[in-house]
C-alpha cells in the first residue's frame, strides 16, 4: 500500500514525503516540477506529470496500490493569485476536480489536503478557530476553500473521507539540512529576509506599516515545516482509523509582525538587513494567528518546534549552505 503525494516535491510537500519515508511508508509523488524541484524528493517513486492529465493520473493508480491520497499539488501565491486568478482556477480547482474522479475511479477513499489560513480572509477574532467565517481576501484563499468544499461533496456522494489542513505560515527548514525552501521567484518574507542577511538582495521590503497591529506592518503566525508535515501524517492515521472527515488549523498560537521577523532574523545570523517600506500587498488581510487547538486535541499535534528564532535559525542554516537553493536540477 502506498501514500500519493501530489506537489511533492515542493516545499511543504517534499518534508511531508521526507516524514512519510522515515515512518518506513511506501511513497508516490506526482509534481509538475513547474514549482517543484527534483532534488526535493528524498525517496519513493517520483511520477513527472500533471495531475489535470486524465491519462497520466490514471496510470499513476493503475501502476500502485494507492491507499491515500496527500494532495499538496497546486499554485501558491497570493500576490500572483490577484493578477492571474484563471491560473488558480485552472491549476487548483479544476486539478483538485481531475484528482477527485480518478480517486473515485480507484476507489481510493482517503485525502488529505493542504489547505491555508488565507481561506478565512480577514478575520472577526484572534486567534482563529475552525468555525470562523471564511471569506477570502484573495483568489488563492479562494480557490484553497473551493477545493475544500468540492472535497467535502465528494465525501458526501462517494464516502471520500478527509482532512483539510490550513497552514498558517510555514517556514524553517529539515532538520537534516537535504531540503528546504526554495521558490522562483521567492515571495515569502522568510527566505527574502535570509536572502537579505546573505546579501542576495539588497534590503527587504515591508508591505505596509498602516496595519492595524502593534506597530503597523502585518501580524502571520510561524509554524516549522517538520511540524506541518507531521501534522499529516497523523491526518492520514486518523483516516485510516476510521475518522471523521475534518478541518484543523495548523499555526503555533503565536502571531509576529513582519518587523519582528526581520528583527529576529537580524538577531540569529548577526547580519544586517535593510527594510524598506512600500505599499500594501494587494490581498493581505492585517492579521492571522491560529488557534491550533483543535489540531493538538482531535489529531494529537504537538507544534514542537515553535520558537520563532529556531523556526529561522533552521531556514537560516539551509540557506547558507544552499545559496542558489537546489539550483538546476
Ligand atoms: N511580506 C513583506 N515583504 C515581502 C514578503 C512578504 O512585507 O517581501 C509580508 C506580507 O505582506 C505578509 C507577511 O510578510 O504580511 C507574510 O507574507 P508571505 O508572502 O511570506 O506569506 P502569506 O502570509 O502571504 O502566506
Amino acid at each position: 500500500m502506498a501514500v500519493l503525494v501530489t506537489g511533492g516535491a515542493g516545499y511543504i510537500g517534499s518534508h511531508a514525503v521526507a516524514a512519510l519515508l522515515e515512518k518506513g511508508e511506501q511513497v508516490v509523488v506526482v509534481d509538475n516540477l513547474a514549482q517543484g524541484h527534483r532534488k526535493a524528493v528524498l525517496g519513493g517513486k517520483l511520477y513527472v506529470g500533471d495531475i489535470r492529465d486524465a491519462e497520466f493520473l490514471s496510470n499513476v493508480f493503475a501502476e500502485n496500490e494507492i491507499d491515500g491520497v496527500i494532495h499538496f499539488a497546486a499554485s501558491s501565491l497570493v500576490g500572483e493569485s490577484m493578477q492571474d486568478p484563471a491560473k488558480y482556477y485552472r491549476n487548483n480547482v479544476y486539478g483538485t476536480l481531475c484528482l477527485l474522479e480518478q480517486m473515485h475511479k480507484s476507489d481510493v477513499k482517503r485525502i488529505v489536503f493542504s489547505s491555508t489560513a488565507a481561506a478565512y480572509g480577514e478575520p472577526e477574532r484572534t486567534p482563529i478557530d475552525e468555525f470562523d467565517r471564511t471569506l477570502p481576501t484573495n483568489t488563492y484563499g479562494e480557490t484553497k476553500l473551493s477545493m475544500e468544499r468540492m472535497i467535502r461533496w465528494f465525501d458526501v456522494a462517494h464516502g471520500i473521507k478527509y482532512v483539510s489542513l490550513r497552514y498558517f505560515n510555514a517556514a524553517g527548514a529539515h532538520e537534516s539540512g537535504r531540503i528546504g525552501e526554495d521558490h522562483s521567484p521567492e515571495t515569502h518574507l522568510v527566505p527574502l529576509v535570509l536572502q537579505a542577511a546573505l546579501g542576495q538582495r539588497s534590503h527587504i521590503s515591508v508591505f505596509g506599516d498602516d496595519y492595524p497591529t502593534v506597530d503597523g506592518t502585518c501580524v502571520r503566525d510561524y509554524v516549522h515545516v517538520s511540524d506541518l508535515a507531521d501534522a499529516h501524517l497523523l491526518a492520514l492515521e486518523r483516516l485510516c482509523n476510521g475518522g471523521e472527515s475534518g478541518i484543523f488549523n495548523l499555526g503555533s498560537g503565536q502571531g509576529f509582525t513582519v518587523k519582528q521577523v526581520i528583527d529576529v532574523a537580524r538577531q540569529v545570523t548577526g547580519r544586517e538587513i535593510q527594510a524598506k517600506y512600500e505599499p500594501r500587498r494587494a490581498g493581505d488581510p492585517a492579521a492571522l494567528v491560529a488557534s491550533p487547538a483543535r489540531a493538538i486535541r482531535e489529531l494529537g499535534w504537538t507544534p514542537r518546534r515553535d520558537r520563532l528564532e529556531d523556526i529561522i535559525a533552521s531556514a537560516w542554516q539551509w540557506h547558507v549552505n544552499h545559496p542558489e537553493g537546489y539550483g538546476q536540477d
